[in-house]
């Protein structure tokens, strides 16, 4: 698997990944508003804490129209246990308020409309795009963000560089399922801290497996007889010299 380039790694990961991960985003909706107003809301927090309000604002608000009416300290303390739920009761009511506006209360299917509404960045509007609508979209959060330069499919750190450069390593219809996918591998193997590496599917060519690293480890205290490669290229046997003709 050595050698490979980071668009095979991309469309390998992919491959290993769609069986165990479905392409799906953990949080709960019905629609596209649903989507874009729990979207906003998952911002430094988890889908789970998200699901546990959103039932209750959705249906004591169930469109665009009746949340950009609503009482910010009633939306507030509705979605207190999300976290920063002054500026986020904030941004949903003013995204409400620019929907009913400029889009008939209606979610645009566009990125550059997305875009314009506020509190909604490219990750947000291409989590809604995907999941949503079903348009491709890769959209780069936290955990796609390590995990892409984990496998080295990228060194920037700027989602938008990110998003570019994976985007042109997968055809249209992989994005919005890979995103989904890695944002689960993220949470439940790929870790921040402490990768784990040993239970992924992924370790036998990823060049950050931690897996890799200790059976190279390993090999070379196996092999009394052979020097170390330069660069770290692990090891090989003296050899004699070559016949002279
Ligand atoms: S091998 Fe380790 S570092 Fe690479 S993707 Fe898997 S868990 Fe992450």
């Amino acid at each position: 698997m050595a050698g490979l380039r980071a668009k095979d790694r991309a469309r390998l990961a992919a491959q290993r990944l769609a069986p165990l991960y479905p392409a799906v985003s953990e949080l709960v909706h019905r629609d596209a508003f649903q989507m874009l107003v729990a979207t906003i809301l998952s911002a430094q927090t988890t889908d789970r804490s998200v699901n546990a309000v959103t039932p209750a604002l959705f249906a004591k608000y169930p469109d665009a129209a009746a949340l950009a009416h609503a009482d910010p300290l009633e939306v507030e303390a509705m979605i207190k246990p999300t976290g920063f739920f002054h500026v986020k009761a904030k941004t949903i009511i003013a995204c409400s308020a620019a929907l009913v506006e400029r889009f008939h209360g209606e979610v645009p299917p566009r990125i550059e409309d997305l875009v314009t509404l506020p509190g909604v960045g490219r990750k947000t509007a291409n989590v809604v795009l995907g999941v949503a609508f079903g348009i491709p979209g890769f959209a780069v959060d936290t955990h796609v963000t390590r995990l892409t330069r984990r496998l080295g499919l990228t060194k920037n750190t700027d989602p938008v560089k990110i998003e570019a450069e994976v985007t042109r390593m997968l055809p249209p219809e992989e994005w919005t399922a890979f995103s989904l996918r890695l944002i689960l591998h993220g949470r439940r193997i790929c870790v921040a801290r402490a990768p784990r590496c040993p239970e992924c599917v992924l370790n036998d060519f990823c060049p950050s497996s931690t897996v890799r690293a200790k059976s190279r480890r390993r090999r070379l205290t196996a092999t009394p007889a052979g020097v170390r490669l330069p660069h770290g290229r692990g090891t090989a046997a003296r050899r004699p010299p070559a016949p002279r003709h």
